[in-house]
């Protein structure tokens, strides 16, 4: 199953639900560029060098450990999944991701965590690029205010302070660059089910996308 949309649609918490409603394995591909995106700044790389990225994806073993219930990230063995959700994170993933080589390095494990069905994938690309066989494909959007008000109150719950009107600008140009990048842009596919979430709450999400695997 494929679940794809913007930013702040409330992806993560219906991919986890519906995962755990059907008994299937959830991988968030976003972490896979947050990853990138964290490392990269680390170690101070410009991030707009594409073959400096893709250098240094080479030397990045990523995969999934299961941590109480929960898929962390781990990048050569170590869990990186507690750092990976700031929003200067999410910025630096969302440029790195913009690279046309990147995504092509970062197709493989994307299919390989895919291959063995029974799993919920959530990212911009899933639908149209990475599994376009999906049996089932998602669309998860809402208005750019109610996805400020959602990461705002994510972020408020791990304490931080929160600047909406700013969070509201990243979120649109976070989007912009999603939609407008040459490669894998964010799009529904042709054949996905588009969900507006503005006025529903998580559970009558879950219900609809479960309805849909069934
Ligand atoms: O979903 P999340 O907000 O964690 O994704 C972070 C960034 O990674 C997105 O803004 C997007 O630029 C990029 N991304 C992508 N393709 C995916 C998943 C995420 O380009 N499949």
């Amino acid at each position: 199953m494929a679940i794809d949309g913007p930013a702040g649609a409330g992806k993560s918490s219906v991919s986890k639900a519906v995962a755990s409603a059907l008994g299937f394995v959830l991988v968030d591909t976003g972490a896979i560029y947050r990853a990138l995106g964290l490392v990269a700044s680390e170690r101070g790389l410009d991030l707009h060098e594409e073959e400096a990225l893709c250098g240094l994806l080479e030397q990045m073993a990523i995969d999934f450990v299961m941590v109480e219930g929960k898929p962390h990230i781990r990048v050569n063995g170590v869990d990186r999944a507690g750092e990976i959700r700031t929003p200067a994170v999410s910025e630096a993933a969302s440029h790195v991701s913009a690279h046309p080589r990147v995504r092509e390095a970062l197709l493989g494990l994307q299919r390989a965590l895919a291959s063995e069905g029974g799993v919920v994938m959530e990212g911009r690309d899933i639908g149209t690029v990475v599994c376009p066989g999906a049996e089932v494909k998602v669309f998860l959007t809402a208005s750019a205010e109610e996805r400020t008000r959602r990461r705002a109150a994510e972020l408020q719950a791990r304490g931080e302070e929160v600047d909406e009107a700013a969070l509201f600008e990243q979120i649109v140009a976070r989007d912009r660059r999603d939609e407008e990048r040459a490669t894998a842009p964010l799009k529904p596919a042709d054949d996905a089910t588009i969900l507006d979430s503005t006025s529903l709450s998580l559970a009558e999400v879950v219900e609809r996308i479960v309805q849909l695997a069934s």
